[in-house]
């Protein structure tokens, strides 16, 4: 047998995510605070759709990337103007497609740390280097422009950046976006932007990075109804990108994903022109979660939680514990059946991510047995 050429490591938010529902199908009281993903249903609209497109036997394949009425939809909730949309399988699809399409051996391209776990693989995937630019951890972990400026070389191709920030939580204001857009056009980069957690801003507003119009020659912008609409499985994400990189993106989802799914196009039609409610909702309940979640871990002596204003997670540093954040994930599942997820997973050890989708009861018992953890008498000594 010829060896393997490639192993890519899986991602690490979804095989927690499997092994925790594992236990749980096992009969474990496992509370999985894992993978991000909403756990209310669906907008009723987009479920209708579904059915009814099945039952119209809409089963065929649709344009690689996407059909018009859906972009339309797309280009009118988002208010994106200029460029051309694309529509994938989800974010992932796009952003990975953007880094392949825009940078490749020899390049490097430059992504936030802590970061979403799957970002430096994509752009090991596109044979490029990513080069890790640590956020400010007295600013909320956000990325600054000095920071940036020391990481830059000429083989940079482009930033991959995320608003609002999974794993941290963080929104970024419009000031410190500005600078994003300046140092990108001041050393020529492009700026892939993932959006994905844009409705779930609980201070203030969310700024997007169209309302940067200097940056949209350079912008390709991703967001997708997986979070907004509560509909991960469904996997429908669109983008916004100038017409130079759609076009490479466009062919490259050709070849790969071949097009979205045809009934969850229906369904993201249905939500994205039917949602205004849902989404506000949405940002109640978990606003609403965090706000009950936030003091307890707060109050629990030997970590630290960051302050949040978005996304829904909660990061929390561990480093006065002394243990390492995978054996803190580990002895925590197994001692008080809690799964969270490693910061090493988001390239910053000494960190543990909490996503906090589920009801506000399973998360005040999470917050209990985490303090009953961090304050076990032999904690220290068990390490
Ligand atoms: N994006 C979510 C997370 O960070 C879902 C899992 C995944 O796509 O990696 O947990």
């Amino acid at each position: 047998m010829k060896p393997l050429y490639r192993v890519v490591p899986s991602s690490i938010t979804m095989s927690l995510d499997k092994t925790a529902k594992e236990l749980i199908a096992s009969g474990r009281d496992v509370i999985n605070l894992t993978a991000g993903q909403v756990d209310l249903p669906m907008p009723k609209s987009g479920k209708d759709a579904v059915i009814a497109a099945l039952n119209a036997d809409r089963t065929g394949y649709v344009p690689a990337t996407g059909s018009a009425d859906v972009k339309a939809a797309v280009r009118s909730r988002m208010g994106w103007k200029g460029g051309s949309i694309l529509i994938s399988a989800g974010a992932k699809p796009l952003v990975s497609a953007a880094v392949a399409c825009l940078a490749g051996p020899g390049d490097e391209v430059l992504l936030p740390a802590p970061c979403y776990t799957s970002y430096p693989e994509m752009i090991r995937l596109a044979g490029a280097v990513p080069v890790s630019v640590s956020g400010d951890p007295e600013n909320r972990f956000a990325l600054s422009k000095t920071a940036l400026e020391q990481a830059v070389s000429p083989r940079t191709k482009a930033l991959l950046f995320n608003n609002p920030v999974n794993p941290t939580g963080t929104v970024y204001r419009r000031e410190e976006l500005r600078a994003i857009v300046d140092f990108c056009k001041e050393h020529d980069l492009w700026l892939v932007a993932d959006e994905v957690y844009g409705e779930f801003v609980y201070d203030g507003i969310f700024v997007s990075l169209n309302a940067f119009t200097d940056a949209w020659d350079r912008l390709i912008l991703v967001n997708s109804a997986s979070k907004s609409y509560a509909m991960a499985g469904l996997r429908l994400g669109y983008a916004v990108a100038p017409e130079s990189a759609a076009d490479a993106i466009a062919g490259y989802l050709s070849h790969t994903l071949g097009c979205p799914c045809s009934l969850s196009e229906r369904a993201a039609i249905a939500v994205l022109h039917d949602d205004a409610r849902f989404c506000r909702d949405l940002r109640d309940t978990f606003r609403k979660r965090r706000d009950v979640l936030y003091p307890l871990l707060a109050a629990i002596p030997g970590i630290r939680v960051e302050q949040s204003a978005g996304a829904f997670y909660l990061w929390i540093d561990i480093r006065e514990t002394g243990m390492d954040d995978a054996a803190f994930c580990r002895d925590l599942l197994e001692r008080e059946s809690v799964a969270l997820t490693p910061g090493s997973a988001f390239l910053c050890p000494g960190f543990v991510r909490l996503a906090y989708a589920q009801p506000e009861p399973v998360l005040r018992e999470a917050a209990e047995r985490l303090a009953r953890f961090v304050s076990h008498p032999g904690f220290r000594e068990d390490r």
